[in-house]
């Protein structure tokens, strides 16, 4: 996605540290807003690290497109 860059090296000890799966060496594609902490060696806000999660759906939703789902947490927010 467009609104994605990759981290580098400089930011391996942060990222050792919030994904449990994470392989030195490899990049990952995050956005600006997570790039920024992991610059700063903060866990960006929103990480599942810190609690986060998305909230349930409800049932009765129709299912979402990516488009539709975007939207709903645009809201959420
Ligand atoms: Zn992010």
């Amino acid at each position: 996605m467009k609104d994605l860059s990759e981290t580098s090296s400089i930011h391996e000890n942060i990222l050792q540290k919030i994904l449990p799966n994470y392989v030195c060496g490899t990049n990952v594609d995050i956005c600006s807003t997570c790039k920024a902490a992991l610059s700063k060696e903060k866990v960006p806000l929103m990480a599942t690290y810190n609690g986060f999660s998305y909230p349930i759906i409800p049932y009765d939703l129709p299912t979402l497109n990516l488009v539709m789902l975007i939207l709903r947490l645009w809201v959420i927010v």
